[in-house]
C-alpha cells in the first residue's frame, strides 16, 4: 500500500525505552517517572472501580471533573472556562492534540510548529492534508525568532503550536512572549493550539504563563494538560483540552469518533483528587529539587549543561567531545555505558543534529546518582 506517512518510523521514545530494556541501561529517555504517584489517588480509583463506575464515561468527560478542571484553570490563571461548552477530557493529550488537528486542518492549510518539537504534532498535520511550515527556535536558547514567525504568516496560515514549558528544550515563554504573540496574532484568523502539559513544572519562582490569561489568544486557542505530567502517572493516559465553544465543538467531533470517552474511575478519582491544589502546587519545588540534583552531579561530567526553566528535561551538548552523529551516539551511550536518553534531532522533520542529548531527571535521586556515576566515565 502507499503509506500515509512515509517518512515516518517509529517514535524515538520507544526506540529509546527497548534500547533501555534491552541492554539493560538506566532509562533517562522517555519522559516518565521511575517513582510511584500518589497512592491515595489510586485507593480513589479503585474505590470507584469496586463502587462499579465501569462503564463509559460521557463522550465530553465527567461533568465533576470537568468543574474541578474550570476550578483550578480559574485559580491557576485567573480565567474560569465554562465546564459544559469549553472543558474536554481527552485520552491524553497525545489525543487531544491529533483531535485538535484533525478538527481543524484542511488539505492545504498551512501549519506554523517551532522546531524542536514534539513529534505527534507534524505527523498529525500531514495526515490531514497540511503542511507543517518549520521554524527554528534561536540555535542554544531557544527563543522564538519573531520576526521570521511574521514572516512565515500567509493567507494559508490555519494554525501556530506552540509548547511551554517546552519538551526537549525545557525553556518557557514569559509574560512578554504571551503578549507578542498575541500582537502577531491580532487581527488574524490563525488558530493556535498551546502544548501546556507542563505548566505546573516551572522553576526558580517563575509562573506558568498560560495562552488562557491573555483574552486574544485564548479566543482563539486549543489548550492542552496532561494528567500523565501532573500527576506522575503517564501510562493512564488522561489529559484535558480547553478551548472557547466555537473550537470546542469541532474538537468533540473528532474525540466522540476517536476515542468516545476516556477512563472512567480516573475521572471519578481526579475530580476528587484535584480539590486539593496542593496536588498541583507542590510540583515547582519538587521537581527543582531534582533539577538542581541531577545539574550538580552533571557538572562532574564533561557534558556542556544548557539551562532548564521547565519540564522534567535536561539538554547537554557533547559537540565538544565526539563528531557523532547524536543518534548514534545516543545508542553508543546505552550500549557501552548503560544510559538512555533522546537525541534531540529526534523532534526535527529534517533530524537537524546539534549534538545535543535530552536527559530526563523524574526520576528516584538513587536513578539519577547511579546514571551520573556511568556518565562521569564518558
Ligand atoms: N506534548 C508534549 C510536549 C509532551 O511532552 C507530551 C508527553 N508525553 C505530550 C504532549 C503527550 O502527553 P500525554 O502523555 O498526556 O498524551
Ligand atoms: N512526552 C514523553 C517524552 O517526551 C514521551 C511520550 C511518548 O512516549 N509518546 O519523553
Amino acid at each position: 500500500i502507499t503509506s500515509k506517512l512515509p517518512t515516518v518510523g517509529t517514535t524515538i521514545f520507544t526506540v529509546m525505552t527497548r534500547m533501555a530494556a534491552e541492554y539493560g541501561a538506566i532509562s533517562l529517555s522517555q519522559g516518565a517517572p521511575d517513582f510511584p504517584c500518589s497512592n491515595e489517588l489510586i485507593d480513589l480509583i479503585t474505590h470507584y472501580m469496586k463502587a462499579g463506575f465501569n462503564q463509559y464515561a460521557p463522550m465530553e468527560g465527567l461533568m465533576a471533573l470537568r468543574e474541578q478542571i474550570a476550578l483550578k484553570t480559574e485559580r491557576c490563571y485567573g480565567y474560569a472556562p465554562d465546564p459544559l461548552s469549553e472543558v474536554t477530557v481527552v485520552t491524553g493529550a497525545t489525543e487531544g492534540l491529533f483531535a485538535a488537528i484533525t478538527a481543524v486542518i484542511h488539505p492545504g492549510d498551512e501549519v506554523i510548529v517551532l522546531e524542536p518539537c514534539y513529534d505527534s504534532y507534524i505527523p498529525a498535520i500531514e495526515l490531514c492534508g497540511g503542511k507543517a511550515i518549520r521554524i527554528s527556535l534561536e540555535s542554544e536558547t531557544y527563543r522564538i525568532p519573531w520576526q521570521q514567525l511574521a514572516n512565515a504568516i500567509n493567507s494559508r496560515t490555519r494554525l501556530l503550536i506552540i509548547n511551554t514549558p517546552h519538551n526537549p528544550t525545557g525553556t518557557i515563554l514569559r509574560k512578554e512572549d504571551i503578549q507578542q504573540l498575541a500582537a502577531l496574532l491580532k487581527d488574524t484568523q490563525i488558530l493556535l493550539i498551546s502544548d501546556e502539559v507542563y505548566e505546573h513544572i516551572i522553576f526558580d519562582g517563575e509562573p506558568h504563563y498560560s495562552v488562557l490569561r491573555e483574552p486574544e489568544l485564548r479566543e482563539r486557542s486549543f489548550v492542552m494538560s496532561s494528567f500523565g505530567k501532573t500527576y506522575h502517572a503517564t501510562g493512564w493516559k488522561m489529559g484535558y483540552c480547553i478551548a472557547p465553544a466555537f473550537l470546542t465543538r469541532e474538537l468533540r467531533r473528532v474525540h466522540q469518533f476517536l476515542v468516545f470517552s476516556t477512563h472512567t474511575p480516573t475521572q471519578y478519582a481526579l475530580a476528587d483528587y484535584l480539590k486539593k491544589p496542593e496536588t498541583y502546587e507542590d510540583l515547582p519545588a519538587f521537581f527543582q529539587k531534582k533539577r538542581d540534583m541531577f545539574r550538580q552531579m552533571m557538572s562532574q561530567t564533561r557534558f556542556r549543561l544548557l539551562p532548564s526553566e521547565g519540564s522534567y528535561f535536561q539538554l547537554a551538548s557533547y559537540a565538544h567531545m565526539t563528531d557523532e552523529g547524536d543518534a548514534d551516539y545516543a545508542t553508543r551511550l546505552t550500549k557501552e555505558y548503560g544510559v538512555a536518553t533522546i537525541p534531540v534531532s529526534a523532534f526535527y522533520k529534517e533530524g537537524t543534529d546539534n549534538k545535543i542529548l535530552r536527559f530526563c531527571f523524574a526520576k528516584k535521586d538513587e536513578t539519577l546518582e547511579k546514571a551520573v556515576e556511568r556518565l562521569a566515565k564518558v
